[in-house]
């Protein structure tokens, strides 16, 4: 693929980047079109058939920032920001009208999370941006191991606190 050309429907991107912002989360951003669509999910994704975990929409993002690691200097979302895992996501159906019914099933293709997942939109109390991410039950769930303990870069390999100084610690 050429650098600036637009990546196919074939191959959309995910990415989770870990943000230790005021409060630690995860950014889920699911790739619909040209941009990323986000959700910061706080006890980040689980890789438990049926675990739910709150999964707050938040503004789309352009597609380059799928690469970001580093630091945000101040603002909003200050603080450090790892690309926990990144690769492919393949929605049931079309992205963009699932995305706008509130219920999205799909698969992830990544070095940590994989296999199938759900976001549904809660509705409860009118609040539009709660959705539950949810993890299928398939040959990819796990129990009793936490995806979360695997908690380095998957591009730099360093963790959280050593990306600043972009330096693994002796
Ligand atoms: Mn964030």
């Amino acid at each position: 693929m050429t650098a600036g050309a637009k990546r196919s429907d074939e191959n959309l991107i995910f990415v989770v980047q870990k943000h230790a912002a005021r409060n630690l989360h995860y950014d889920l951003r699911l790739q619909v079109g040209d941009v990323l669509r986000s959700w910061a999910v706080p006890k980040g994704p689980s890789m438990e058939a049926g675990t739910k975990r709150l999964a707050v929409a938040v503004e789309d993002h352009a597609l380059d920032y799928a690469d970001f690691e580093g630091v945000i200097a101040d603002g909003y979302g200050a603080g450090i920001v790892m690309i926990w895992d990144r690769g492919a996501w393949c929605p049931r159906g079309d992205a963009a009208a699932a995305h706008d019914s509130g219920a999205i099933a799909f698969t992830l293709d990544g070095q940590k999370l994989k296999g199938g997942f759900r976001l549904v939109r809660t509705r409860m109390g009118g609040k539009d941006k709660n959705w539950l991410l949810i993890k299928s039950a398939d040959g990819h769930a796990t129990s009793g191991v936490d995806v979360l303990d695997m908690d380095r870069s998957v591009v730099s390999n360093l963790a959280i606190d050593e990306i600043p100084t972009g330096k693994a610690r002796e």
